[in-house]
């Protein structure tokens, strides 16, 4: 634990990779057994580091989930054998990567069967509800005739992506379902079809088809922003007190002095700051845990530091301390919550100059 201070690291990211491999278990309980599992690693795992996640879970999974046909290059070069989807737009620039890395590619519209070059395997995407990209319901008789002219390359998958499937009861959910389940009857013999999500694994029935793409929910996190007994955050972001010091009563702590000393007492200095992905909005609103309690940090976030207050407990240098990971305050959740944000960029703001330990 010692040892990244000592390589001139200020904080590390433990990726707990049981606890994932757990997270993965439990989703596929949920679903009919047969059906396969993709793993979502893109922008680096959320964060959580992509091949050497992957490396860890491949034998636990069926596929790979990124958007970048670099991230799908990346994790080939890493070792990585599974059949790999990048969900991102191909395009005349990234064309012959799919053949090169044998990356699985999606075609949203129909210029990309052009794109794709001669042997490319690709599924199809279907914008039932998502508003994002994919053909329409009304483009299906279209589709199905440029699959069979372009004979060159290989069609074997069939997608959407739901907008909400995390809310129950959703109507926007009903209809996206109802939807792809007609273009299933028209496109859907003899290729892998797929639809949910996290949201969808943990909170649907009856969409799973014949492979679910779990994201979030294999690091832990409830898709709805609820924390989820059943799925364990797996990172735990640590560092250490590199400083502790006494400050007078009414001394202004950090830039603009947006707070003040209560009463004579010690804060102490923990070296990591926005630039390693502590959001400035989480100034004076978070808190860290260091050796079991809980202390408020206080004053501006820096880009390098921050300050808690310590009260009269004069805490030893070098004691660890807890920024984000585990349940209630320190959770993602709860930093969510005070960002107005998801727990997905949470995590995927964990920046390079935090080591990731694996466990
Ligand atoms: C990111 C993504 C997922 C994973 O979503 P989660 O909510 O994290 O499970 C699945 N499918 C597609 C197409 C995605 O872009």
């Amino acid at each position: 634990m010692q040892t990244f201070l000592e390589e001139g690291w200020s904080s590390i990211a433990e990726v707990n990779t049981h606890a994932i491999r757990e997270n993965l278990r439990w989703l596929r309980s949920r679903v009919d057994p047969g059906i396969l599992q993709m793993a979502v690693i893109k922008a680096d795992a959320y964060g959580h580091g992509a091949a050497e996640v992957g490396i860890r879970i491949q034998d636990d999974i069926d596929w790979i989930g990124v958007y970048q046909v670099r991230e799908g290059a990346e994790l080939r070069d890493s070792g990585i054998s599974l059949p790999i989807l990048v969900f991102g737009t191909p395009t005349a620039e990234t064309a012959r990567f799919y053949l090169e890395y044998n990356l699985v590619a999606t075609v949203s519209r129909f210029e990309h069967f052009d794109v794709l070059l001669p042997g490319t395997a690709y599924h199809i995407k279907f914008d039932t509800g998502m508003g994002r990209v994919g053909f329409l319901p009304e483009d299906v008789t279209r589709v199905e005739r440029e699959i069979h002219t372009q004979a060159h390359i290989r069609y074997t998958g069939l997608m959407t992506h739901f907008a909400d499937s995390e809310v129950i009861g959703s109507e926007i959910f009903e209809v996206q379902k109802e939807h792809f389940s007609q273009i299933v009857e028209k496109l859907g013999e003899h290729v892998t079809v797929h639809a949910s999500n996290s949201g969808a694994t943990v909170h649907q029935q009856h969409v799973h088809y014949d492979l679910i793409r779990n994201g979030t929910s294999i690091y832990g996190f409830d898709p709805n922003g609820k924390s989820n007994a059943s799925l364990t955050p797996a990172l735990a972001w640590k560092s250490r007190l590199v400083q502790v010091r006494h400050l007078p009563k009414g001394a202004g702590v950090s830039y603009s002095h947006k707070w003040h000393m209560p009463t004579d007492g010690f804060v102490g200095i923990i070296p990591v700051g926005y630039a390693d992905g502590i959001n400035r909005n989480l100034s004076g609103k978070m808190v860290v845990e260091i050796g079991g309690k809980t202390y408020p940090q206080v004053g501006n976030i820096t880009m390098d530091q921050i300050v808690v207050f310590l009260g009269s407990d004069d805490i030893q240098v070098g004691s660890e301390v807890v920024l984000l990971g585990g349940r209630g305050d320190t959770s993602a959740y709860r930093w969510a919550d005070i960002l107005g944000t998801i727990t997905y960029e949470v995590t995927c703001m964990i920046g390079n100059r935090v080591k990731r330990v694996y466990i």
